[in-house]
């Protein structure tokens, strides 16, 4: 009797063997649906087998095998194995999560119009058809026909537009002979010579790289692209996705925001007209979501740009990955299983033997190292790709001598005075949203706090209300302080809300806009706020990070910077490389075009390594300084790393559990007889109490990679062997945030 094995969603690692009539090897990675306690499950077919541990009376037949879709690759369910092993995660939560929802639901979707994309053609008698003969009233019907006439084909999509009855229409038609179906051809741009624009030139540099990559294209290389902001790294990627479509291949890009994905896809659909581009980002409804996903495993799909998630897009003819902003730290998943796309990303193009591209204009210090001891390639891009465009000037405002009411120093207020007067546009970019980032009490010192995390409540001054950052919390303004009694209350430092107010004090006349998350918040809202932004009917934008990413604002001839000297500071030894990162991006916003650019910096610390380095465009000064120090003090990339991360109603029980596993880990080492493996202490969270839970955790690093895997692999063993009913644990290999 064959035996199923199957992958379930469930939080064990292990596999799960049913019963089966007939199977063959060929049904290894369809969905399968089998009872598991009282519920019923979707699982994927592991293996086929014929032998089980399990004694023939517990064995459970399986209800349901599903052939309505293609099988997972077997190469897809490598790169499962592979995430599986190395973030610890069950394989069964690792398989199940990456698929879309509706393939996932016990009830198999209605695959029919999705699984293929279908174009219908009117055939010679759909042609003779006698629209007098149709009633008037009948008007989907004549508008379909209308559609179709003049050699026109439609898709499902385009059909679903005339009515949600059309495709249902179709089918009828198609059964009458009227219409014909036909499979979406694969079509390839790059024989299009119908492209009515020129390709831009190239710089040298572009040229350099894109033939540097070319002349490698079938084995698997990790280049880094390396380009100062406006160095044109998107034409870059784009001839190389051209090269990959012109050989049949399929092209997987990663992009970190959701944000920039119209944008993006608009330059690739403008620019490979004929090539199904599937764009697939946590936006979509579950529906689409399947649909692109389909279109990628069968191939129809050519050019898949997506967020985090689409790494694990089933793709058979992969031929080059790319990951643009490859320092974004939305690359790294963080919760459930935390995994990186980035790396994840390099991880599918070595099993395809194809080229990964990782592109940045401050890359993380991990790849950047890689390119030093030469594991990656590494291209550079020094210059702006649009003639006579040159970085912005970067200067500092030392805030030390002034301490202006408004919060922003004269020389910033005049600078946004010329660009007005110039008609040209400036941004003011402060990483906090909100009106103040906390109420304080002037008699006491009393600030208010959230109940159920350890951080202050943000005032939100238009709905009067405090707001949590972290939870979602929200409540009314106290009359007077809690602790003292005194009404003396108010709103201490600024955050986007109060620039907004103040900006509109001294510039009555200015439009302003401000960008945040609370005024960004509904799906295409971002795309309004950039078609205001190029139509130049702003003067003033004030944003957050939001702002900082990749958007291209021609007419942008100032940056003024806010409170970044916070992040100088932190405990978290990677925030001076991400501050750099924001600021670096921020400043590149400016001067993009012929506007020559200028970047102020309010700061108390005029002189700090940093800014220097900001202010020389040095990405490389500061990279290596910040790499030497991160030798010495060993941290990564000289140091692999892992995190137990624990969390539980109590203190205590969170402080007992990682006391355990503490103890776990020095025998685990005792009996590997590892000297490599470093073990610290557990610490409270940078959060400790998070919507009401409490949370520690414990560090494990070591120089290879290779022993903090197997020692990892022997803990967490034991560590699932622990009682943890009302403790919240799990491991983050990796980890970026602490
Ligand atoms: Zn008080
Ligand atoms: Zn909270």
């Amino acid at each position: 009797m064959p035996i199923l094995r199957v992958a379930l969603n469930v939080p064990i690692d292990t596999l799960f063997d049913y019963a089966t009539t007939e199977a063959s090897p060929s049904d290894i990675g369809l969905r399968v649906c089998v009872p598991f306690g009282a519920r019923k499950l979707i699982g994927i077919i592991w293996d086929v087998c014929t032998e089980t541990a399990i004694p023939a009376d517990k064995l459970k037949s399986a209800i349901a095998v599903f052939h309505d879709i293609q099988p997972l690759s077997a190469d897809l369910m490598a790169l499962f194995s592979f995430c599986s092993k190395y973030y610890h995660h069950p394989l069964g939560m690792v398989v199940i999560n990456s698929l879309p929802a509706k393939i996932r639901s016990i009830k198999p979707p209605t695959l029919k119009s999705e699984i293929q994309d279908v174009v219908y053609l009117l055939t010679e008698s759909g042609r003779q058809v006698d629209r007098s003969s149709i009633p008037a009233r009948n008007t989907v019907m004549h508008k379909l026909l209308e559609a179709l006439s003049g050699n026109t084909q439609l898709d499902s999509q385009q059909a679903r537009k005339i009515s949600a009855h059309t495709v249902k229409l179709l089918r009828q038609w198609a059964e009458k002979g009227w219409v014909e179906e036909k499979h979406d051809e694969i079509l390839s741009d790059t024989n299009d010579s119908t492209r009515k624009l020129p390709l831009p030139e190239l710089t040298p540099e572009q040229s350099a790289a894109v033939n540097s990559v070319a002349m490698q294209f079938d084995q698997f290389n990790t280049w880094l692209l390396h380009g100062v902001t406006g160095s044109g790294k998107t034409e870059v990627y784009l001839r190389l996705i051209a090269k990959a479509l012109s050989e049949n291949k399929q092209v997987l890009i990663l992009i970190p925001e959701i944000n920039l994905t119209p944008q993006l896809e608009s330059v690739f659909r403008a620019r490979f007209t004929k090539t199904v581009i599937v764009s697939l980002h946590s936006g979509l409804n579950n529906t689409e979501r399947l649909h692109g996903w389909l279109q990628a495993q069968n191939g129809i799909a050519r050019v898949i740009l997506g967020t985090r998630l689409a790494v694990f897009t089933p793709l058979p003819d992969l031929g080059l990955v790319i990951v643009d902003e490859e320092h974004d730290s939305s690359f790294k998943q963080q919760d459930g299983l935390r995994y990186s796309a980035r790396d994840l990303a390099v991880f599918r193009a070595k099993q395809a033997q194809i080229p990964a591209i990782l592109g940045s204009a401050t890359p993380s210090l991990e790849s950047y190292h890689k390119a030093l001891i030469s594991r990656y390639h590494h291209l550079r891009l020094n210059h702006r790709a649009v003639k006579n465009a040159a970085l912005p000037r970067i200067d500092c405002i030392d805030m030390r001598s002034e301490k202006p009411k408004t919060g922003l120093a004269g020389q910033l207020i005049h600078a946004i005075k010329d660009c007005l007067s110039q008609q040209q546009q400036s941004l003011i970019f402060i990483n906090r949203r909100g009106y103040a980032p906390v109420l304080l009490c002037y008699a006491c010192g009393w600030t208010a706090t959230c109940r159920r995390c350890s951080s202050r409540l943000v005032v939100h001054l238009q709905d009067k209300k405090l707001s949590c950052h972290h939870c979602g919390h929200r409540e009314g303004f106290p009359y007077a302080c809690p602790q003292c009694g005194d009404p003396d209350i108010k709103p201490f430092g600024r955050g986007t809300q109060r620039v907004e107010e103040t900006l509109s004090e001294l510039f009555p006349a200015a439009r302003i806009l401000r960008i945040d998350r609370d005024s960004i918040s509904r799906k295409n809202a971002w795309q309004k706020v950039r078609q205001t932004i190029h139509r130049r009917e702003v003067d003033i934008l004030i944003g957050t990070q939001l702002l900082a990413k990749g958007h291209d604002f021609p007419n942008l001839a100032l940056v003024g910077i806010l409170d970044s000297d916070l992040s100088l500071f932190s405990t978290d030894f990677r925030a001076g490389e991400h501050l750099f990162a924001q600021l670096m991006q921020v400043s590149g916003r400016a001067g993009r075009a012929e506007v020559t650019g200028r970047v102020l910096i309010q700061t108390e610390y005029p002189n700090h390594p940093l800014y220097q380095a900001l202010q020389q465009h040095n990405y490389d000064a500061l990279a290596k300084n910040i790499l030497a120090e991160r030798k010495i003090a060993g941290f990564p990339p000289y140091v692999f790393q892992a995190l137990l991360r624990a969390e539980a109603h109590s203190v205590n029980m969170v402080t007992d559990f990682l006391h355990t596993a503490h103890e776990l880990a020095c025998s685990t080492v005792e009996d590997m007889k590892n000297k490599n493996i470093e073990i610290f202490d557990p610490v409270s969270a940078t959060m400790a109490r998070l919507k009401g839970m409490e949370r520690a955790h414990l560090l494990i690093q070591s120089g290879s990679r290779q022993e903090l895997q197997l020692f990892l692999t022997n803990w967490h063993r034991q560590l699932n062997l622990l009682p943890s009913s009302k403790i919240r644990w799990i491991l983050d290999v990796d980890p970026v945030e602490f």
